[in-house]
């Protein structure tokens, strides 16, 4: 029985009902043996049992009660999974490279057995299983189908009707780079494939439809020969690869003029169109605007007494009007447009869900020493502290969470650790996250007359959990009464925004020239 609390962790929430009750998944492994796995339900969803699930599929594993770990070997990967984390570490076991998978939910130990997000891990569990996994929600099943390593090259031959003549698609594990067709007049297709092996037992079970009466298949110890029997009025047959895959496609061309050649073109076109989608995906539509504290949590108090919240709101909207009104195609989404208070994770929370391509966290520095003379802007990625500086800075800004109700149950302490897996989960960004802070800073320091202190990293939580490049700008110190100066100004905010947008224009266009060329990877997740 789950004990009805608020698991919260790296911007995620997931609520536990009390009404949770275990329950099992039955189902089928490689069609023929029946399996069962328990669940855990709960409006958050459903968890199942790791160690089921790998006893279905015959896989160890070994738990460590004192880091409440468990470990397994799956494919090339040891998998590590512990219990409250969200993250999941793959260690390729040539290379010892690590990465990390990350869920939206965490894992959960009960009674030492590991209970994951099923939705979440599954289709990782299937792509290093390499079989086919599904769960039917519904009914409650759960079906396996494992995909063992082909012990042979060519194991099948399938035949399509096309528009003007036939498809014959031999199914390949390898690509054939050494294929040789030869029709005979009398109808006889030869297809000699060098250096390969046929699954005969298989072949033997095609069954010939169309333009094919026969199917022979030759084994030889250096190549393969297959030899159709086909109908008197294939004139012609052309071999080529599957873009997409290894198989071999031969064309029988009947009366008219389908070609292995315009099959390979549509193929290509089809990938290019999926490129272009990825390219879509990841396309800038969409930025998130982070105005620092709110509403009961004033952040720090300036010279004059004036609140960090404001002038991070101010800014905030002031940027935001700008994307608005000039960068066609860019959605501007705001974590907050009032004096409202929103708590840290939930601030990434509405970045991911909004697919945001760019989150701008703001904020402004301040010493408790006041006036003082510190002055200067500072762009922030997230990554462990370096400095005492970025440690005190992270800390002021982290310091927000005792304005929320359990913060201490949701905010995990960072530990080196866990901050490895942090910035790991975050590595596919990091690029774009580094180009954007170089870029912003740049043209802050051009356009205002607020000193560059540069682009810096230090361990901020409103950061942890964002699913796209992201940077908190540090806009000045209002502990220095030149600079609360200009920043509680609506002529510097305005200025400092202008900065902002001019960095994101300029950022934008590299961003999508290298989008042209290539679609970023997402990382293991
Ligand atoms: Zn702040």
């Amino acid at each position: 029985m789950l004990l009805p609390v608020l698991i919260l962790i790296a911007g995620t929430l997931v609520p536990l009902s009390a009404r949770q009750d275990a329950s099992r998944a039955y189902g089928v492994l490689n069609a023929t043996d029946t399996l069962e796995v328990a669940l855990y339900d709960s409006s958050a969803g459903t968890w199942f049992d790791l160690g089921d699930l790998l006893g279905v599929v015959k896989l160890p594993s070994v738990v460590n009660d004192t880091t409440r770990k468990i470990e397994f070997l799956l494919g090339q990967y040891l998998i590590r999974v512990t219990d409250r984390s969200p993250f999941i570490v793959l260690t390729e076991r040539i290379s010892n490279a690590s990465s990390v998978y990350q869920m939206h939910r965490i894992a959960l130990r009960r009674g030492g057995r590991f209970f994951l997000p099923l939705s979440e891990f599954l289709p990782l569990f299937e792509r290093l299983w390499g079989g086919s996994v599904s769960f039917n929600a519904e009914s409650r099943t759960l079906t396996l189908t494992s995909s063992a390593k082909p012990a042979f090259d060519i194991s099948g031959v399938e035949i399509e009707r096309r528009v003007n003549g036939y498809l014959l698609t031999v199914l390949a594990s390898k690509r054939l780079d050494d294929v040789e067709t030869w029709l005979k007049p009398d109808g006889w297709l030869f297809v000699t494939i060098a250096n390969a092996t046929a699954d005969s037992l298989a072949l033997q079970r095609f069954k010939p439809a169309g333009a094919v009466r026969k199917l022979l298949v030759f084994q030889s110890p250096t190549s393969v020969q297959l030899t159709f029997q086909v109908s008197p009025d294939v004139e012609q047959a052309e071999t080529a690869t599957d873009p997409t895959s290894n198989d071999l496609l031969i064309s029988l061309r009947t009366r008219s003029e389908i070609t292995a050649k315009e099959l390979t073109a549509r193929k290509k076109g089809e990938a290019r169109t999926n490129l272009q989608k990825e390219r879509d995906r990841w396309k800038l539509d969409v930025i998130v605007i982070d105005a620092g504290h709110g509403g009961k949590d004033p952040g720090a108090i300036g010279v004059t007494g004036v609140r960090e919240k404001n002038i991070t709101l101010g800014v905030a909207l002031k940027l935001g009007r700008l994307i608005e009104r000039s960068m066609k195609g860019v959605k501007v989404v705001y974590t907050r447009t009032s004096d409202k208070f929103v708590e840290l994770y939930r601030r990434t929370q509405i970045a991911n869900e909004a697919g945001g391509k760019l989150f701008i966290s703001i904020h402004c520095n301040s010493l408790d020493r006041k006036p003082s003379r510190t002055n200067g802007f500072e762009i922030y990625l997230l990554r462990p502290g370096k400095t005492e500086d970025a440690i005190t800075i992270a800390a002021r800004e982290n310091s927000v969470i005792q304005f929320e109700e359990g913060y201490e149950e949701r905010y995990k302490k960072l530990t080196e650790e866990e901050f490895i897996m942090v910035t790991m989960a975050q590595s596919s960004y990091m690029k774009y996250s580094e180009q954007f802070a170089a870029l912003a800073a740049k043209s802050m320091a051009r356009q205002l007359k607020i000193r560059n202190s540069g682009v810096k990293q230090a361990g901020f939580y409103v950061l942890v959990g964002a699913s796209m490049p992201n940077v908190l700008v540090e806009l000045g110190y209002i502990s220095n009464k030149k600079e609360e100066q200009l920043l509680r100004s609506a002529k510097g905010q305005e200025k400092i925004a202008q900065a902002l947008f001019n960095g994101i224009k300029e950022y934008r266009a590299g961003y999508e020239k290298a989008l042209r060329t290539t679609a970023p990877s997402k990382g293991s997740s």
